[in-house]
């Protein structure tokens, strides 16, 4: 089998490796039906996150079950599932209180870039949809897996409510997907920070109310101008970096929410300035498994099309030019098909 391994900056290769097995009981192996490239996947893809040794990506998923571990009782065989990028089992006192992401058996999953997938802990992490979907719905089903979760999870942990005033920090594929949420959870006023034409023009495809091209501290000037002069109710900071955290909890009004997503790096929070803010932070890993059954219904009754966030389709062999191009930002995210 070939799939995708990534040897060190901008070095990404499809190449031959061993297919996936069954390890454990309570492993599934699925056949991907598509895949995609992670925001997150870049961090290595760049060199900001170090590659020691060559590592088989992909981490956002869905597919057909093509087996399924002797200890397996709610996935069969022919079933298409979506899951995760961490496997849980689905009982833990973590996972029962949502947190899936922190379940105490918690294993990431990876490798699936490439056609075929071993998803551990399958009862706790797979959720077949209620049947095999139409073509059409595959890029929204695949979302849900990763980047609509995250954006889900920030609007979430942000506390948006109808008609609430949200500021969403980050126009990647996390970001627009979080101004999806918030409009489908009845957000009043959504603004948008994003300086990229073809990118706000998916924002307010999305809901989008407003658009501040502004970043730092011009952004937060515009925020507080639009707010007469208080912050908003929710923000969801959807990046990872010192500016866009500080933009989040700077454009927050007192007693405000931040939810945040983007896997911080080199973010440090002063505790004085913290303190004054009187600003709640909530984030940290999606745990999209528990938003999944939710989800996968306002999919597939035609709710929403978080799949319009993929702007590049590409033959899995040509993996590569999907990291180049969101690298370049030629794409804001690219879908692979085996
Ligand atoms: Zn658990």
């Amino acid at each position: 089998m070939k799939g995708t391994v990534l040897y060190g900056p901008r070095d990404v290769r499809f190449e031959e490796r061993e297919a996936p097995r069954l390890i454990k009981p309570t492993d599934a192996i699925i056949k991907i039906t598509a895949a995609c490239v992670c925001g997150s996947d870049l961090w290595p893809y760049r060199g900001i996150s170090p590659v020691t040794q060559p590592v088989s990506m992909g981490h956002e998923y869905c597919g057909i079950v093509e087996e399924v571990g002797s200890a397996v009782k709610a996935v069969k065989p022919g079933q298409f599932v979506i899951g995760s990028f961490f496997a849980s089992d689905n009982t833990c006192p973590n996972c029962q209180a949502g947190y899936q992401s922190s379940c105490l058996q918690r294993e990431l999953v990876g490798g699936a870039q490439a056609p075929l997938l071993r998803v551990p802990l399958a009862d706790g992490t797979l959720v077949a949809t209620p049947e095999v979907p139409r073509d059409d719905l595959i890029p929204s089903l695949l979302t849900l897996s990763d980047v609509m979760g995250t954006g889900w999870f920030a609007a979430d942990a942000a506390n948006v409510k109808p008609g609430k005033t949200v500021v969403i920090v980050g126009d990647g594929a996390v970001g627009l997907l979080g101004v999806l949420s918030a409009r489908q959870m009845g957000a009043g006023r959504i603004i948008a920070m994003s300086r990229h034409e073809a990118r706000q023009k998916l924002a307010r495809d999305f809901g989008a109310t407003d658009i501040v091209p502004g970043r730092g501290d011009e952004g937060v000037a515009r925020i507080k101008e639009l707010t007469g002069g208080l912050g908003a109710d929710s923000v969801l900071e959807c990046v990872g970096t010192q500016e866009s955290m500080m933009q989040a909890v700077r454009s927050t009004r007192p007693g405000g929410y931040v939810g945040y997503v983007g896997v911080p790096h080199g973010v440090q929070l002063k505790g004085d300035e913290l303190f004054f803010t009187h600003v709640r932070l909530h984030g940290g890993p999606a745990p999209v498994r528990r938003y999944l059954p939710e989800l996968i219904k306002l999919v597939w009754n035609g709710k929403i099309n978080p799949g319009k966030v993929f702007d590049l389709t590409l033959p899995l062999d040509q993996v590569a030019e999907g990291y180049r191009a969101m690298d370049e930002r030629r794409a804001i995210k690219a879908l692979l098909r085996p």
